[in-house]
């Protein structure tokens, strides 16, 4: 199908990003498209303007020193998977990215445009919700800091508001004598995961463990001091994996179990590893 008819714009600054948005009625952000572009060709939304970001100055800056990782709004997700140094500060970016769509799809697609659109079977939502960072947004009444934990409010739901456009996200470092693990069941290599699950172990024991394509939003559950063998079934409490047309619910519940075992167990070898 087509998309509907819209006003197109694409703006070189962020300031005239953000008055076209704030003055256009029913207009929508543009990153990378590879969402975006097949809902509106599918008529699943119709937006009478968008707002193509792709070409504001400065939103393609990525920035990696000690403390972690700054990835801008138009960082596509091939140009930070390349990144040795994101990987390297952060190394559940890389574990986790190289599970995002296919190669052409990671050549256009944004990172922080995935974690805006808030898809819970994304895996960047969750690695962002686990590693407890943040998104900066900005809008006519100025900027913010949204905190992870507070993105996502609903099925592909973000918190921003109509008007707000995402300017960066930040992935913090992983501190010292910390550890990940990364761990996903697809139909096929590259597709939307069935179940997904990261993991972060930190020096004193605080485990944590994010779920996609487990519900409706993508969601962390505390496993501390939990045996990886156990911690699948104590976070099936706080998940309700479904059934649809990929997995039955049953099944869902059984990868839950399997790989967050699996996930916890690799980022406790990780952890001894880095204590080296
Ligand atoms: P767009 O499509 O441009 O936008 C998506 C939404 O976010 C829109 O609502 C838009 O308004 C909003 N948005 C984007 N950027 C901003 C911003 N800076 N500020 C405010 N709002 C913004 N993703 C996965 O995570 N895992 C997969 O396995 C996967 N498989 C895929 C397979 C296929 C065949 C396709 C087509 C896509 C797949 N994707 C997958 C999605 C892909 O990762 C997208 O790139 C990503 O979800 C959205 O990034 P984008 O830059 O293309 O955003």
């Amino acid at each position: 199908m087509k998309p509907a008819p819209f006003v197109y714009h694409r703006p070189r600054t962020l300031d005239e990003a953000v008055a076209l948005l704030a003055s256009e009625p029913d207009a929508k952000v543009m990153a990378g498209g590879q969402s975006l572009v097949p809902l509106l060709s599918m008529r699943l939304a119709g937006p009478a303007t968008i707002v193509d970001v792709s070409a504001v100055a400065g939103l393609a800056t990525l920035v990696v020193d000690d403390g972690g990782v700054r990835v801008g709004a138009m960082v596509r997700h091939a140009d930070l998977l390349a990144d040795p140094d994101a990987r390297r500060v952060q190394p559940l970016l890389g574990a986790a990215l190289a599970h995002v769509a296919h190669p052409t799809i990671r050549n256009r697609g944004t990172t922080v445009g995935s974690i805006v659109h808030a898809d819970a079977a994304a895996e960047m939502p969750v690695v962002l919700a686990v590693l407890e960072g943040s998104v900066d947004v900005v809008g006519p009444h100025g900027g913010r800091t949204i905190a992870a934990a507070d993105l996502v409010v609903g099925p592909l739901e973000s918190s921003l508001a109509p008007d707000e456009i995402a300017t960066s996200a930040w992935f913090p470092a992983l501190a010292p004598g910390a550890g990940v693990g990364f761990a996903e069941i697809a139909r096929r290599r590259g597709d939307y995961a069935v179940v997904g699950v990261a993991a972060l172990v930190e020096a004193g024991g605080r485990a944590r463990v994010g779920y996609l394509s487990v519900g409706d939003v993508p969601t962390v559950v505390d496993v501390t001091g939990v045996d990886p063998a156990d911690a699948g079934e104590a976070a099936l409490a706080h998940l309700e994996p479904g059934g649809d047309v990929h997995a039955s619910a049953a099944y869902r519940a059984q990868l839950v179990r399997v790989l967050t075992a699996r996930v916890l167990r690799e980022a406790e070898a990780h952890r001894q590893t880095r204590q080296g």
